[in-house]
């Protein structure tokens, strides 16, 4: 590996909380990995640093403004790198052919069409953009198996389970003697609450999470434990696993990134500092191993161990989720749309916290369950769930 030249990566998101954390392991080690592109929705000043410092042959802007300003900027700073707008231009740094490995990070559906294109064209996939599994998970894992692609999840959860189960894993956890596996959430902010408390908090409590630093939308995820019922249906994806199968663990100190369990009576847990760059690490490098810049973990400073239920009552968008991928079709796609729109409304201040929960199964109970075995489909669902999330929110 060592005496091969550098793998070309593509960052999606590359301005964001999971972006970030991947440049940083990625800048640890030069001889390994080189920046093919770069990618971010808005954030051009940052962009233009992270080109300034990984000497990217690609950027792409959401907008051609922000992709002409950039433009300027480099070739004032001399810079070759090559500046594009738009989504085609994300499609295409995901599928270039002289790319070896893609970090999918962008939030949000945004990030599907460039995620299955990587998918697709066979690329070693990082995925952090959990709700475009959310939304095309059959039709994306087929995608996978058909290309050969290397899919490796970096959601911290989904990440230790892949480390704690047997390296060949496809055909259902039985067969490996895996009886369940154990998906921990720390709880979020919030945890404890009751429903009279939660009515008004605000967007900046809701982001202030007690042991992970990420952006809004995932923070506001987290809050609600919509981010666990995304990952519960992640979890049926990647590992083929039945809902019943993924117990959900509310484990305070997120030490414990998740565990499998097994027919003997085993339980194998990946512990670690909670710092995404230990599964950015892992899924860079995997199955080899590279330093990744997070801490020793201390268990004397640990010092213990929690773990609680879920609170479903207080947090019915676990329960909203669970339901969605027991309806199957294009149910999660219309659960994320909906989740999106209504995450996007609270942030702005248009609806409360408890409104959240509320216009997913609104529109959830308005939105049929169609197929979701073609792309057309779960776009059109999508965007029939956003255009339903909007009107409720104009007419309440
Ligand atoms: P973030 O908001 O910090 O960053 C999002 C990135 O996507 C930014 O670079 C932004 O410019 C880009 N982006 C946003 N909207 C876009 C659009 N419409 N088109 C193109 N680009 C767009 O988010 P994050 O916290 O880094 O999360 C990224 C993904 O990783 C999410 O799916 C999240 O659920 C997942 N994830 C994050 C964490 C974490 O610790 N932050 C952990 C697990 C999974
Ligand atoms: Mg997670």
């Amino acid at each position: 590996m060592s005496n091969a030249s550098p793998l070309a990566v593509t960052v999606l998101g590359a301005t964001g909380s999971i972006g970030t954390s991947t440049l940083d392991v990625i800048a640890r080690h030069p001889s390994r990995y080189r920046i093919h592109a770069l990618s971010a929705n808005r954030a051009r000043h940052r962009l233009l640093e992270q080109c300034r410092a990984h000497r990217p042959r690609l950027a792409v802007l959401e907008r051609e403004e922000d992709a002409a300003w950039l433009r300027e900027q480099l070739a004032d700073a001399r810079l070759d790198t090559e500046v594009r707008a738009g989504a085609e231009a994300l499609v295409e740094i995901s599928e270039a052919r002289e790319v070896d490995v893609v970090m999918a990070a962008i939030v949000g559906a945004a990030g599907l069409l460039p995620t299955l294109a990587a998918v697709r064209a066979g690329k070693r996939v990082l995925l952090a953009n959990k709700e475009a599994l959310v939304m095309s998970g059959g039709l994306f894992m087929e995608a996978v198996a058909r290309s050969g692609a290397t899919l490796l999840p970096i959601d911290s959860e989904h990440n230790a389970i892949y480390q704690c189960l047997p390296t060949e894993h496809r055909g259902g956890l039985a067969q490996h003697g895996v009886t369940q596996l154990l998906l921990t959430a720390s709880g979020g902010p919030f945890r404890g609450w009751s429903v009279a408390r939660l009515a008004d908090v605000t967007p900046e409590q809701a982001c202030a999470h007690p042991n992970w630093s990420m952006g809004r939308k995932i923070s506001v995820d987290s809050a609600t434990l919509m981010n666990k019922g995304l990952e519960l249906i992640e979890a049926c994806w990647l590992f083929d696993a039945r809902p019943d199968q993924v117990q959900v663990v509310v484990h305070p100190q997120s030490v414990i990134h998740s565990m499998a369990a097994y027919n003997d009576g085993s339980v194998i847990a990946q512990l670690g500092n909670p710092d995404m760059r230990t599964p950015i690490a892992h899924g860079l490098a995997w199955p080899e191993r590279i330093e990744s810049g997070v801490q020793a973990l201390d268990l004397f400073d640990v010092a213990r161990l929690d773990f609680e239920r879920p609170d479903e009552a207080a947090f019915p968008c676990l329960r909203l989720a669970r339901e969605a991928i027991a309806a199957g079709g294009t149910a999660p796609a219309v659960l994320n749309a909906a989740n999106e729109v209504a995450v996007e409304a609270f942030l702005d201040g248009q609806l409360g916290f408890a409104g959240i929960g509320e216009l997913v199964a609104r529109v959830r109970d308005i939105c049929p369950v169609e197929p979701a075995s073609e792309l057309g489909g779960i776009l059109e669902a999508d965007e029939r769930a956003r255009r339903e999330a909007r009107e409720w929110l104009a007419c309440r």
